[in-house]
């Protein structure tokens, strides 16, 4: 539950304090493009504000299935250049593909919609069926159509894959926590599977401090995947909560649910992910894995 900087810095602190700064410190930085620092590197997919690639950069090293469109939650340009802090949305301009392998631009989100695929090296101006309508971008095999369903179109990441992973199933301690923990990043954590909502638990005691210390108060949102898979988000504040989001409300992976936060039991901002399979914790971030999921946080 909680996510104990002290108590997790055992072999994660120095990812954990440099959340921002993955590259600089990680002794690989020649050969691991960072994502996600306006820098458009070797391995990433990158789009610019404009079509002559002068504007800020957004970069990825993963598939996008949807970008958001408000702040601070949407994937947004990054750097001094024209377009910083604007959300890529329907507003890049041009692109350069870093990668080894082609990437599918789409019209909608969800890799939906027209396309248009872009060859390893490729950069300049959007091709102009996506020029200024950029929804969702795929790297690597499965793009070209749209229609192809995803590999992992059921699954995905909870979190962005500059994200830090802070706790597992134990702690260092020794203590057992039954799920992971999720930080060093800012706006919506997102669902991580198609499903319903099926509770939405809030301490109003606690709902908008950070109650450090403080057991039992969290606030929680359970989505049940079906096939027995259910999945718990703790730690939002309640003041946060999308009135779209009640009991029974559908979501699809990927989608934007709530900001993540620090209340409760919790000493610093983190998303608590805890997945249950026919009722008994397992190890989310290994589940997701075991599913093809791309983009989530190296361990
Ligand atoms: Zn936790």
């Amino acid at each position: 539950m909680r996510s104990m900087k002290h108590r997790t810095l055992t072999g994660l602190g120095v990812l954990a304090l440099t959340a921002g700064g993955f590259a600089a410190v990680s002794g690989h930085s020649a050969a691991q493009a960072a994502d996600r620092n306006g820098k458009c590197e070797k391995g990433e997919f990158c789009y610019n504000f404009n079509s002559d690639l002068k504007g800020a950069w957004s970069d990825f090293t993963s598939s996008v299935g949807d970008y958001g469109t408000t702040q601070p939650s949407c994937y947004d340009f990054k750097g001094k250049a024209k377009g910083h802090g604007k959300c890529i949305k329907n507003d890049a301009g041009g692109f350069w593909n870093k990668t080894n392998k082609p990437v599918t631009i789409y019209f909608n989100s969800g890799y939906a919609g027209r396309s248009v695929t872009v060859k390893p090296g490729a950069k300049g101006k959007l091709p102009a069926a996506v020029y200024n309508n950029n929804a969702s971008h795929r790297i690597g095999k499965g793009g070209g159509g749209g229609h192809n369903p995803a590999p992992s179109g059921k699954w995905a990441s909870p979190v962005p894959s500059s994200a830090v992973i802070t706790a597992r199933a134990y702690y260092s301690s020794g203590r057992y926590h039954g799920a992971v923990d999720y930080s060093g990043f800012n706006g919506k954590f997102r669902s991580a599977c198609n499903g319903t909502i099926d509770s939405i638990a809030i301490n109003r005691t606690y709902a908008n401090r950070n109650a450090y210390g403080v057991t039992g108060s969290t606030n929680y949102l359970w989505v049940n995947c079906g096939g027995g898979i259910r999945m718990g988000y703790a730690h939002w504040y309640a003041k946060d909560l999308p009135s779209s989001l009640k009991r029974g409300t559908k979501v699809k992976a990927g989608q934007n649910l709530v900001n993540v936060g620090n209340q409760g039991n919790s000493s610093g901002q983190h998303l608590h992910f805890q997945v249950e399979r026919s009722g008994k914790q397992i190890d989310g971030h290994d589940f997701l894995q075991s599913k093809g999921v791309k983009g989530l946080p190296r361990e």
